[in-house]
């Protein structure tokens, strides 16, 4: 069959540029210490950054709101579906954020991907086809995707290139102008110079669309996120938070003006016509939002705080880079998507996951060693892994 085979090639294509990806399947909960395809690894890969995936408390949250909700909400949202842990959940987040918005509302999604078509379709339907939107060059996959599905006309500016923004915006006639970015980019670490973007989009009347994905209980003091991180608070912004990284659990929320919000429920596709999340996910939600506002989250902050300055001091590297990045994302430039792929492969022959990150994900040549931290990495686990990939960039297998 001609079209099996077409497919056939393209895989191969894959091989031959070392492109290939495969899955691995875990037998263990998401933590530093997992069994997975049978074997025992210390993990540095998951967005787990306050180590809540596995916490005896949310499970304990899950289980009760499946006792209470059971496990299917059954419908959409505008359907049967929202059930009182959605409301709950909801106007929990928006108090959490109200620091940051001016009439602060929430909405939760199944997913950040999800939320992100909805925000950039539904801010730009109304003006049709006369929309600008301005998309930072590194953002995040379901940002692009999101673009591509709205009718906007989609500007691409250079990374944290705010001068090549403003000539964009300021040459802008469209009704409605939209500038999007990740806050904390998630192959790099960096953040966006957030102040100085609401800055152009308040001065140009343009709304600021910031994806928090890697930024919402990890930043700032009280775990708010980016907005708190460099204190904020604007009418333009339009906030997007994933549930399924700091939070441990899954699905995101958008917070935003309670307008802005509402347009989302009458009008934004990918939430409306999709079946609600579990309600006991919801439910689980709440404790992960106390866990992340209160003391033990202050806690577990500053530990994955000091586990980066650690892994930093730790690593000499010569020919590889690491990126200069103060979050838990910490990448080791290598360049080679071959060169990469060895290194994790090194690391993993010694009981450690590092994945390679190759592209489309990073730009051609900066193949790279994504490490990511959690706070229920140990300093023994830093100094493990820092050693390790010292030895393995000197060619010597410790
Ligand atoms: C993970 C991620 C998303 C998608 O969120 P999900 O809830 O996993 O679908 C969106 N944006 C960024 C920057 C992300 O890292």
């Amino acid at each position: 069959m001609q079209l099996l085979s077409d497919l056939e090639q393209q895989l191969n294509a894959l091989d031959a540029q070392q492109l290939r990806r495969r899955r691995r399947i875990a037998d263990t909960p998401c933590a530093p210490h997992v069994t997975v395809d049978g074997r025992k690894l210390l993990a540095f890969c998951s967005n787990d950054y306050l180590g809540l995936a596995s916490h005896p408390r949310l499970v304990e949250a899950l289980h009760e709101g499946a006792t209470r909700y059971g496990v299917g909400s059954g419908a959409s949202h505008l359907i049967s579906g929202h059930s009182r842990a959605h409301a709950l959940l909801e106007e929990r987040l928006a108090d959490f954020l109200s620091p940051h918005l001016e009439q602060a509302r929430a909405l939760y999604f199944c997913t950040g991907y999800m939320a992100n078509l909805a925000v950039l379709t539904a801010l730009t339907a109304p003006a049709g086809r006369d929309a600008d939107l301005f998309s930072e060059s590194l953002n995040h996959a379901s940002l692009i995707d999101g673009a591509r599905l709205s009718r906007a006309r989609v500007q691409v500016y250079a990374h944290g290139d705010n001068a090549a923004l403003e000539v964009l915006l300021k040459s802008s006639t469209a009704k409605t102008k939209v500038v999007v970015t990740d806050s904390v980019f998630s192959m790099d670490g960096d953040l966006a110079p957030l102040p100085a973007l609401l800055g152009l989009c308040e001065r140009y009347g343009a709304w600021l669309v910031v994806d928090d994905a890697h930024g919402f209980g990890v930043l700032g003091k009280y775990g708010r996120g980016a907005l708190e991180h460099f204190r904020l608070r604007s009418p333009y912004l339009v906030y997007m938070g994933t549930l399924g990284k700091a939070a441990g659990v899954g699905g995101a929320f958008v917070a935003a003006h309670a307008t802005v919000i509402e347009w989302l429920v009458q009008r934004a596709r990918p939430y409306i016509y999709t079946t609600a999340a579990a309600p006991a996910l919801a439910h689980a939600l709440m404790t992960s939002v106390e866990l992340i506002s209160g003391h033990e989250g202050a806690i577990r902050r500053a530990h994955l705080q000091q586990l980066v300055g650690q892994l930093q001091a730790a690593l000499h590297l010569q020919r590889w880079t690491l990126f200069p990045s103060q979050t838990a994302i910490q990448p080791v430039i290598i360049g080679r998507n071959d060169e990469a792929l060895r290194a994790s492969a090194a690391l993993h022959e010694q009981g450690l996951w590092v994945p390679a990150i190759r592209p489309p994900t990073v730009p051609a040549d900066t193949a790279r060693l994504r490490i990511t931290l959690s706070a229920a990495h140990t300093a023994a686990d830093v100094t493990r892994v820092a050693e390790a990939i010292n030895a393995v960039e000197a060619g010597v297998p410790a």
